[in-house]
């Protein structure tokens, strides 16, 4: 577990600008989340971080952006009208609704003496297993206190919507729930246009839909959120290879970003825990500060999209070998990310406290690659012109380098170095006196967010003492 609170991290992110609640003027909406100008600037820097290593970086990945409205037959070709569900428990005294493997998980977790008293069967999701330990244990509802809850139902988490001007079984469409979809329909596009070998893979970032029952974790569990998804297309025998070396790409990219080895677990999925397509299932979850949660899956998906597709479209989605094989569906390993919980895992684990000269100091200890400011630069007083001028030459020049360089003259220089310790600024820039005259002409002050550290620097060497 990570040992800071949650609202200690939704809190900073309001403060400095990097994640405020959606539509927060009228109230909010739940489970939409909005990002500030530093939050969508550290989302970039992960997601451009995730292209370079998983696109530009190979041969054998194509890049996509798929259109987040589809034809409706994908949506029940691929399962999702009939099967993207999660089960819920509904109050037949106060009509409340709750998620049901929440509920009952939480349940259990909070009363262990009462499940050691009675003889119930093992823990998974299935609906069976669910009614059985609210049953068993006679669960009452969270809001009103009685034991009235209804058996499972389960609930379709796709938001639908109707395409053009008539609103008719014909029109109907949905926000996707997946990006997944939008690379299997493009999978005979991708190949008659390139003729890649076996294996390759298709990548995609962008936007996802789920009407969840009940959002909560801040931008953990949301109703809109991110992906960045990786569809492999493998020969069958091959899968479990394939699988295990995504599984470990997956780890390496989680490093990358910073995160600690040992807040990550690679988890097993049991059968009636998986999706409906997935034959194998490993999430890599992370020590989030309300504990252990899934921050990437990977799945097997076999060739179940591209046979069902392949038989509703009356399309040809096999593949040709070039040696002249017999023609195959290829099975499909599918590493997926979340880029909002990536986001949420970086700052929590980024986030540090310490004391400096008796005081305490709170910092954002994040790698310099993916910082949403790389330096700041400030005049040490910003009513003395020739400071102003000076450090504004400096700033221009680091800002055609480095480019993510802010201008900081508010407050006090102890301020100002509070507040980009708190956003994770790596170097801040000073311009005082003895930038403009004296033996130290043409030097400025560096400080280093992590030891707090100050050196004076020539301007001329400033670019290479920054590192990032
Ligand atoms: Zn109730």
């Amino acid at each position: 577990m990570s040992d800071v609170s949650l609202e200690t991290i939704v809190s900073l992110c309001k403060r400095r600008g990097f994640i405020y609640q959606g539509s927060e003027i009228y109230g909010g909406l739940a489970g939409t989340w909005d990002y500030g100008p530093l939050g969508i600037q550290l989302k970039r820097n992960i997601s451009n971080l995730w292209w370079k290593t998983f696109v530009e970086d190979r041969d054998d990945m194509y890049g996509m952006d798929a259109a987040i409205l589809m034809n409706q037959k994908v949506w029940q070709t691929s399962g999702h009208v009939s099967g993207f569900n999660d089960p819920l428990f509904e109050c037949d005294n106060c009509k409340n609704r709750f998620r049901a493997d929440h509920l009952v998980e939480a349940w259990v977790e909070k009363h262990p003496s009462e499940v050691e008293k009675i003889e119930h069967p093992a823990y998974n999701q299935s609906a069976a297993t669910l009614n059985d330990y609210k049953n068993l244990f006679k669960m009452a509802c969270p809001n009103c206190g009685k034991a009235e809850l209804s058996d499972v139902r389960q609930f379709n988490m796709m938001f639908k919507t109707h395409v053009g001007a008539i609103h008719d079984v014909t029109s109907v469409s949905y926000l996707r729930p997946e990006t997944a979809q939008g690379m299997f329909v493009n999978f005979k596009n991708v190949v008659d246009s390139f003729y890649p070998d076996i294996p390759f893979g298709m990548a995609q970032i962008g936007k996802a839909f789920r009407n969840e029952i009940a959002p909560r974790d801040f931008i953990f569990r949301v109703r809109e959120l991110e992906q960045m998804e990786i569809e492999v297309f493998v020969q069958p025998d091959t899968w479990r290879d394939q699988f295990d070396t995504w599984l470990e790409l997956q780890k390496q990219f989680l490093l990358a970003l910073g995160l600690p080895e040992e807040r990550i677990h690679q988890v097993e999925i049991g059968p009636d825990d998986r999706a409906h397509y997935s034959k194998h299932s490993v999430d890599t979850e992370f020590d989030f500060p309300f504990g252990q949660k899934e921050l990437l899956g990977c799945a097997y998906r076999t060739d179940y999209d591209l046979s069902k597709h392949q038989a509703a479209s009356g399309k040809n989605l096999e593949y040709r070998p070039k040696d002249g094989g017999a023609s195959y569906i290829p099975h499909v390993i599918e590493p997926t990310f979340g880029l909002d919980r990536s986001v949420l895992a970086v700052i929590s684990s980024a986030y540090t406290e310490d004391e400096v000269n008796g005081e305490k100091r709170t910092y954002l200890k994040l790698p310099a690659h993916l910082a949403p400011v790389k330096v700041a630069v400030s005049p040490l007083l910003k009513n003395k012109p020739e400071l102003v001028a000076k450090a504004r030459e400096v700033y221009t020049v680091l800002k055609k380098e480095f480019g993510a360089v802010m201008w900081d003259d508010n407050g006090n220089i102890g301020k100002r170095y509070r507040r980009q310790d708190e956003i994770g600024t790596p170097y801040c820039v000073t311009i005082d006196f003895d930038t403009i005259e004296g033996d130290t002409k043409d030097t400025v002050t560096v400080r280093n967010r992590d030891t707090t550290k100050q050196e004076r620097v020539s301007i001329d060497n400033l670019i290479s003492t920054l590192t990032f």
